[in-house]
C-alpha cells in the first residue's frame, strides 16, 4: 500500500546516534526503529552517527556490532556513518566560538566542590580562570524556561539556571561533552527531526540553548517512551540477555513496532513486517508517556 506523503516545505532529515557503550539493547532498538520509520513516512533521509567521543566507556567492537545489527534489520542508513571522534576540530571551534562571544567560561572547580543538588552555583564565573588543556569548560545559563513542543511527550519547559546551572561543555579531561558535540554535529548533517529516548528529555533544553548560542536553529523533537523493568529502574543494556529474542529480527522489530504502540499481524516475516511498518506508521499511535514498564509477552510476535 502507498500512501500520501504529507507536503513539507523543508527535506527532512532523521537519524539514529548510537553511543559505542555496548551493544544494541531493546532501548536503542526502539530508537533505532522509530527514527527510521519516521524518517521514511516523512519521505527523507536518515542517518547513522556513532557517538564514539568517550574513549573511557568505549566497549571494543560495539560501534561495529551495533552497525551489523542495522544491517540485520534492514535498516540501510543514506549516507557514510559519522563517526563523532572524526568531529574533534569542529568541537573545538564551537567551543572557542562560545568563549570569545563569552558565552562560556573555563572552571576549576573538582566534583566534590560542587553542590549535591548537581546544580553548579556560578563558583567561576566571575573568576578568571585560565583556559588550559585539559579544564573543564560551562556554558552560561539564564533564568527563566526554555520550552518545546515534543511531538509525542507534548510542552516540555525546564529552567536550566534553577535546575542545571552553567553546564560543561569541555570535560575536566578535554574532551567536548555529550551536550556539544550532539548540537554541533545534528547541525552539521543537517538534521531537521530528533527523534530518540525520552530518557533524553531533560538534555533537550540544554541543546537548543547551544543551538541558540552557535546561532542555529533547533530541530524539531520527538521523543519515544523508554523501556524499563517493573520497578522503573533501566533494563539491562545486553541484547542478547533480553526477554525479547532480538537476535531474530523479525521479533525485534515486532517488538519495537508493539511497543510504539502498534499492532502488526501475527507471524510476518522480516520484509512483510517493514512493509506493514512503512504503511501503518503513525506517530499519533505512540504512547506519551515517558516511561513504560517493559513486558515481553504482550510485545511478542
Ligand atoms: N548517543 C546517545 C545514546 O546512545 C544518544 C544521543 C542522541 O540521540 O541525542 O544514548
Amino acid at each position: 500500500m502507498v500512501r500520501d506523503r504529507p507536503q513539507h516545505s523543508e527535506p527532512y532529515v532523521g537519524r539514529f546516534a548510537p553511543s559505542p557503550t555496548g551493544d544494541l539493547h531493546f532501548g536503542s532498538l526502539v530508537a533505532a526503529v522509530g527514527s527510521y520509520l519516521q524518517a521514511r513516512a516523512r519521505g527523507g533521509r536518515w542517518l547513522v552517527r556513532i557517538e564514539d567521543i568517550d574513549p573511557p566507556r568505549e566497549v571494543a567492537g560495539s560501534a561495529a556490532r551495533i552497525l551489523g545489527d542495522l544491517r540485520r534489520y534492514g535498516m540501510h542508513p543514506d549516507g557514510e556513518v559519522l563517526y563523532q571522534s572524526t568531529r574533534a576540530d569542529a568541537h573545538a571551534a564551537a567551543i572557542a566560538q562560545l568563549l570569545a562571544q563569552g558565552d562560556a567560561f573555563p572552571c576549576a572547580c573538582t566534583r566534590s566542590m560542587l553542590p549535591a543538588s548537581g546544580v553548579y552555583p556560578g563558583t567561576c564565573r566571575a573568576r578568571s580562570v585560565t583556559v588550559s588543556t585539559p579544564g573543564s569548560i560551562r556554558l552560561r545559563v539564564d533564568h527563566g524556561p526554555i520550552a518545546f513542543t515534543d511531538r509525542v511527550m507534548g510542552r516540555h519547559a525546564q529552567d536550566l539556571a534553577a535546575t542545571v546551572g552553567d553546564f560543561v561543555i569541555r570535560r575536566s579531561d578535554g574532551l567536548p561533552a555529550y551536550q556539544l558535540a550532539v548540537v554541533v554535529d545534528d547541525a552539521e548533517q543537517g538534521i531537521t527531526e530528533i527523534v530518540r529516548g525520552a530518557d533524553l528529555l531533560d538534555s533537550t533544553p540544554r541543546q537548543m540553548l547551544v543551538h541558540r548560542r552557535l546561532g542555529l536553529t533547533p530541530p524539531r523533537y520527538l521523543h519515544l517512551p523508554v523501556a524499563v523493568n517493573p520497578d522503573g529502574s533501566k533494563l539491562s543494556k545486553r541484547l542478547r540477555s533480553d526477554p525479547v529474542n532480538l537476535t531474530d529480527p523479525a521479533d525485534g522489530l515486532a517488538a519495537a513496532l508493539r511497543f510504539l504502540g502498534h499492532a502488526p499481524p501475527a507471524g510476518l516475516d522480516l520484509a512483510r513486517l517493514w512493509e506493514w511498518g512503512h504503511a501503518h506508521w503513525d506517530v499519533a499511535r505512540i504512547p506519551s508517556r515517558p516511561t513504560i514498564a517493559f513486558c515481553p509477552d504482550t510485545l511478542k510476535h
